[in-house]
């Protein structure tokens, strides 16, 4: 079938017949409160206190917010800090596929109460610039959106005139995707993939908040991280919605 054609059956059957729960299947605000249902928004892995102080990974024993993981000390991120909502147990992993694959949208309707859920991540985010990790465009017309920067403008727009959201990198190189490689084949893969957009409006003094579906490894991100840095921006930290 033709790609657009299947594009426009899309989104004429996500009007007639809204997606489901991401998890569970049942039929939206069927107990009147969210995309999904709160049974399994109770049952996702929520990240409620500090964990890792790059990749946010909860850590056992302390909240204290200097920790820092296993593999973040193996390998330094250049990120400030990051945070994460949720870990991708069966049902987070779900709940990123509703978005990234089925390119269901209105999910993402749920955020202001995920953020309740999680400490700390409005405080995290607030009085910066939302940076959504960009997609090649090749990619991008290929999907036809990118999660990303659904995710950044849904964070935007729960945080009001708190933060902004810009398009201020680009992709300079089509990679493929990271989902089956490890750590060190996905930082090579990324490696000088991102540059600062022509087109942008950011102050060097800026603090910028990365935005991106998932934490893996972080290449990804760190990656981006070092575009910006090498520019002069140094005030770089990372949000994503799920880690693992
Ligand atoms: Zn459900
Ligand atoms: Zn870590």
């Amino acid at each position: 079938m033709n790609e657009n054609l299947r594009k426009c059956l899309n989104c004429l059957s996500d009007i007639l017949f809204p997606g489901n729960c991401p998890v569970c299947e049942k039929e939206p605000y069927q107990d009147g409160l969210g995309y999904m249902c709160t049974d399994c928004e109770d049952s996702l892995p929520w990240i409620s206190k500090n964990g890792c102080k790059f990749c946010g990974i909860p850590m056992s024993g302390f909240d204290f917010n200097g920790l820092i993981c296993a593999a973040c000390r193996d390998d330094k991120p250049q990120f400030l800090k990051g945070k994460c909502m949720f870990l991708l147990d069966q049902n987070g992993k779900k709940v990123i596929h509703e978005i990234k694959y089925h390119g269901v949208k209105d999910v993402l309707k749920d955020l202001p109460r995920w953020l309740d859920r999680c400490g700390n991540y409005r405080e995290f985010i607030e009085d910066s610039i939302l940076v959504p990790v960009p997609l090649h465009r090749k990619r991008l017309k290929k999907r036809g959106f990118n999660q990303s920067t659904w995710i950044a403008g849904a964070l935007g727009k729960e945080m009001g005139g708190r933060v902004e959201v810009s398009d201020a990198l680009t992709r300079v190189r089509d990679t493929p995707t990271q989902t089956k490689f490890d750590r060190r084949v996905r930082q090579k893969n990324v490696k000088n993939a991102f540059a600062l957009s022509k087109k942008n409006s950011l102050n060097i003094k800026d603090k910028i908040v990365l935005i991106d579906d998932v934490y893996t490894t972080g290449a990804t991100l760190n990656e981006c991280t070092k575009a910006l840095n090498s520019k002069g921006f140094k005030n770089v930290y990372v949000a994503t919605l799920g880690h693992g």
